[in-house]
């Protein structure tokens, strides 16, 4: 694959970007060589600057859960930009917007929108320790909620994909408030509640954890959870930047039957712009500034291009629920063939898949947390990444996030993807 105008521009951003990226996991460390340059994208596919198209299990890491360039959102902002790109005054499309969200997503009585996953969540923790009154959170380890200072312990995606143990930076004072139990693992959840007696405001949980990979979660262990916080007064977040609109019209909320105390939203509710938004009870979200007192703000949080975009996205979404079963299927597809692929080659290898999310990890052992994640091999993911890219598939650079399927992926895209698995299994081995 020529990638001759890629690794130029790799050179020119390494002088002047630390790593040569805006955001650690593109950078390719995990798996080495030239992340390609894009320069266009259509459907499910990608095109870099040296004219390589790539079928797209990225999708923007999530947004794209349509396809590139999808004509409704486009027209959309293009309609939109002439009247204005920020006003920071209120706008009718902030009240479409939230009136759309809540319409979804079952028992979510409130929303206030900001401006990524990060910020949702930041927001959801800070309210439900003003909330509250305390101060411990606990979160789960190989989860990412952004990269604020409380979440970056035991922290997925790219802290753990640059291996960082501990990130500098982050003031000890504020980890030791976050405490970390293995996902799916309720009994230390107990120990952890056990042992913080009345001092716990917060568990903050992926749903369908996507950045170890992607690893479901145990029948009982959200419920259990759930039912651990409503017992206690602790506030039940699911963070749905990931699941959310994805795995169902109404997330993980909806999916697993929930009745979380708050949610966090990114991704998909941007239609590919930068937005996040954090959604809950009234009882909760009444708190927030400037109804309570609970203080945050943004300069350009309710962007009206953000809201066009998310709002048109997710209404396509709501008036076609059709796209989920095809979403479902096509994933369960992709999984099926992957299987009979690696079954054949003789590989061990796990690939979970929940909606149109789905992993790969090369190991025998089902992998229910962050330890067996780390435990599949790195050096396979690393070959067969590679493998693949040169055969013009796409896959996130790192086997500790979720592969995406989008709806625009069709059957001819899913063959050639799993010939090129194929090829690349035969080619590593
Ligand atoms: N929460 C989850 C589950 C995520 O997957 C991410 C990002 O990947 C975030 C929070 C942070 O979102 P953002 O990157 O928009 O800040």
């Amino acid at each position: 694959m020529n990638l001759t105008r890629s690794k130029q521009l790799f050179e020119r951003a390494q002088q002047l970007i630390p790593g040569g990226v805006n955001s650690p996991v593109r950078a390719f460390r995990h798996v080495g060589g030239i992340p390609p340059f894009m320069a266009s994208a259509k459907g499910a596919y990608l095109y870099d600057v040296d004219g390589n198209r790539y079928i797209d299990y990225v999708n923007s890491w999530g947004p794209m859960i349509l396809g590139h360039a999808y004509e409704p959102v486009v027209r959309a902002l293009q309609e939109q930009v002439p009247h204005a790109t920020s006003f920071g005054a209120p706008t009718e499309l902030e009240v479409l917007m939230a009136e759309q969200i809540i319409r979804m997503v079952q028992r979510l009585d409130q929303v206030r929108m900001v401006n990524s996953g990060t910020e949702a969540c930041m927001t959801a923790i800070r309210l439900a320790r003003g909330y509250t009154g305390k101060n411990k959170i606990i979160k789960f380890e190989g989860c990412y909620h952004g990269h604020a200072d409380s979440f970056l312990v035991s922290a997925g995606s790219g802290v753990a994909t640059l291996d960082i143990q501990q990130v500098p930076g982050v003031p000890a004072a504020v980890a030791q408030d976050t405490l970390v139990a293995p996902y799916n693992n309720l009994q230390a959840v107990d120990a952890l509640i056990e042992a913080h007696p009345g001092e716990i405001a917060a568990i903050i949980v992926e749903p369908v954890a996507g950045n170890m990979g992607c690893v479901p979660p145990l029948p009982g262990f959200l419920e259990g959870l759930q039912q651990r916080c409503k017992e206690r007064g602790i506030v039940f977040i699911l963070d749905e930047v990931m699941t959310g609109f994805r795995i169902a019209p109404g997330g993980a909320q909806e999916k697993f039957n929930l009745d979380a105390d708050l949610i966090t939203f990114g991704k998909i509710i941007g239609g590919g712009l930068p937005v996040g938004a954090v959604g809950g009870k009234k009882q909760i979200m009444s708190h927030l500034a400037p109804a309570g007192e609970v203080y945050q703000a943004g300069t350009l949080s309710g962007n009206p291009l953000a809201m066009i975009a998310g709002y048109t996205l997710l209404r396509e979404l709501d008036l076609n629920r059709h796209i989920y079963e095809s979403l479902e299927q096509k994933t369960q597809k992709l999984a099926d063939g992957l299987n009979t692929v690696f079954g054949k080659a003789g590989v061990v290898h796990q690939i979970p898949h929940v909606g149109s999310m789905l992993s790969v990890f090369f190991t025998e052992y089902p992998v229910n947390d962050f330890a067996a994640a780390k435990a599949a091999s790195n050096e396979l993911f690393r070959q067969f990444f590679h493998a693949m890219l040169n055969r013009g598939i796409y896959l996130p650079p790192s086997p500790f996030e979720s592969w995406f399927v989008c709806d625009a992926l069709s059957d001819a895209d899913i063959a050639q993807t799993l010939q090129a698995a194929e090829e690349s299994i035969l080619e590593i081995l």
